[in-house]
Parts: C-alpha cells; structure tokens; sequence
C-alpha cells in the first residue's frame, strides 16, 4: 500500500442535502439486496442510476443468484466485499469475482449473462452500481472487465485513512478503472476510529457515499450504518469526512449527463422507442449474438 505524505486540501467540504435508507427488496432468482438507490435519485444523482447493497452469511439469502437476464444501455459495476461469483455472458466471457474484487462491464448494445454465486456457506457481501452511458455510446458493443483484488490501487493518509481506488484518481492515485464521459470516481475508504479522510471530487460531479461499518460526520452532520448521504455541490471542492469510531463506506462521483432517461427493467435508453427496440432485440435473439 502506498503511503501519502500529505493529504489532498479541501478548501469547503460538501455537506450532506440527504440520507436515504435503502429498500429492502430481492433480484435475480430472490436474492436479497438493498436497493439504495432507485429509480426516483436517477435525476439527482446522474449518472448512476442504481446501488445495490447486498450482505449475508445466510445462504438462502444469495444462493440462487441471476441466472441469465439482458442489459443494454449502461454499465454494470459489482465490486465483491466478501464472497465468490461467476459471470458467464452471450460473448463467451467467463471469469469469477472474488473478494476484494470488481466486475467492470459495458453492457452498451446488449449482453444476456448470468451471475451465480460460487460457495454453499460463509459470507457474501458487496455493491453493484450502475453506471449510465451518454445516448452516443449506448448501442456500442459490450465489453467487461474483471479487475482482482491485486489490481486495485490502495494508498493510506496521514489521517489515518486506507483508500481503495477503484474508479478516476484520488491523492495522484489512479484507479483500476477510467472512464470518459462520466469520468467516475469510485473510492472504498476504511477509517480508524478518530480519523478523517478528505478528498477532492470535482465541482461538476454528482457525488455519494454510503457508509457500511460505523458511522461518520460530513460537515457537522452524521450518517450512519447502512445509509447513503447524498452530497451537495454548490462549489465545495471536495468532501472531509471523520469517523469517531472506526468505519467503513464507499465514495462515488460522476459527470451528469443531462439527457432523457427512460428504464425499463434491465434496459435504460434516452427514449421509449428505443426501449421498444430493446424489448423486440432481446426477443428476436439479437442479444445473443457475438459481438
Ligand atoms: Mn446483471
């Protein structure tokens, strides 16, 4: 792990506009989840248009998993806390994602792939965010990127913060992952119990954090476990967050993209023709074939 000698300056913290709790739902063949974020946030938060929390040392809570199922349109990022899944696609792909690790996949013009879990017991815990595409790259071909533990750049503060850079660029770190457009960054930070992290996000991003261990502070107001607090923009450079005890929580930002969005299921296009469109794809097979 990288060692920085000095942390990033942030001159005004953004503050928390919002806290949402997250509903209680199931996916896939049952599996359980907490839905963070849903359809209603997708304008307030463009680009990402869902977050999935997914944590359970029940079997019978992620076992079934998502047999084969479609997306176009966006991509898919599952980052795996604990656990081992499979990905299996239309285009032949395979790889397994195990902990610590994240799927990145460009689902673009469409992909049909399953994700099933690979262990009978233990732990499963994670995040599946997705990240929407500006209207010029939706139909464009799928591609998918599985991205180890190993491979994911980590640096700790003088603050006593330990940062995993999965997306975009923290402190002179690059992430795992760059992405143009909606220029995403993707942080995991665990804090030790007195610490702080502060980071810059750029003021045109929308920005969140969802806190999974513990509780923190964001400009005088707490979010607490298992919650997400919405940032607000208005020109803070960046956001400082401290952690009383020790926590855990992940920081995500992105460009809008300001187009029309139009979802249905597994489908987010700009209009309902092309939702149709989608739906006679998928049908007719157009899903299946090779890339
Ligand atoms: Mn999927």
């Amino acid at each position: 792990m990288k060692r920085i000698n000095s942390i990033e300056m942030v001159e005004t913290t953004r503050s928390v506009e919002q806290i949402v709790q997250g509903v209680l739902t199931s996916d896939g063949a049952g599996v359980k989840l907490t839905r963070v974020l849903g359809q209603p946030l997708q304008r307030r938060l463009d680009p990402f248009l869902m977050l999935d929390a997914f944590g359970s040392d029940d079997p019978k809570d992620y076992i079934a998993g998502f047999p084969d199922h479609p997306h176009r349109g966006f991509e898919t990022v599952t980052y795996m806390l604990a656990g081992r899944m499979r990905h299996r696609d239309s285009a032949g792909h395979e790889g397994l994602l195990q902990s610590g690790g994240v799927q990145w996949m460009m689902a673009g013009q469409g992909v049909i792939h399953s994700e099933i879990p690979e262990q009978q017991d233990g732990v499963m815990e994670g995040f599946q965010l997705w990240l929407n595409l500006p209207a010029r790259s939706k139909m464009t071909p799928a591609w998918y990127r599985d991205i180890s533990s190993e491979q994911i750049p980590e640096f700790a503060t003088p603050d006593g913060a330990k940062v995993r850079v999965i997306a975009g660029e923290s402190h002179g770190v690059a992430g795992a992952m760059q992405r143009e457009g909606t220029e995403p960054l993707y942080l995991d930070i665990e804090l030790a119990a007195g610490s702080s992290f502060a980071g810059k996000i750029p003021t045109t991003h929308n920005a969140f954090v969802f806190i999974y261990r513990g509780a923190v502070s964001i400009d005088g107001r707490e979010v607490s476990e298992g919650r997400m607090g919405i940032l607000s923009g208005g020109g803070a450079d960046g956001v400082r967050v401290i952690a009383d005890g020790a926590a855990r929580l992940i920081l995500i930002a992105g460009k809008p993209i300001g187009e029309p969005i139009v979802q249905y299921g597994p489908f987010v296009m700009n209009t309902k023709e092309e939702i149709f469109q989608a739906i006679n794809d998928f049908r007719e097979g157009h899903f299946a074939e090779t890339h």
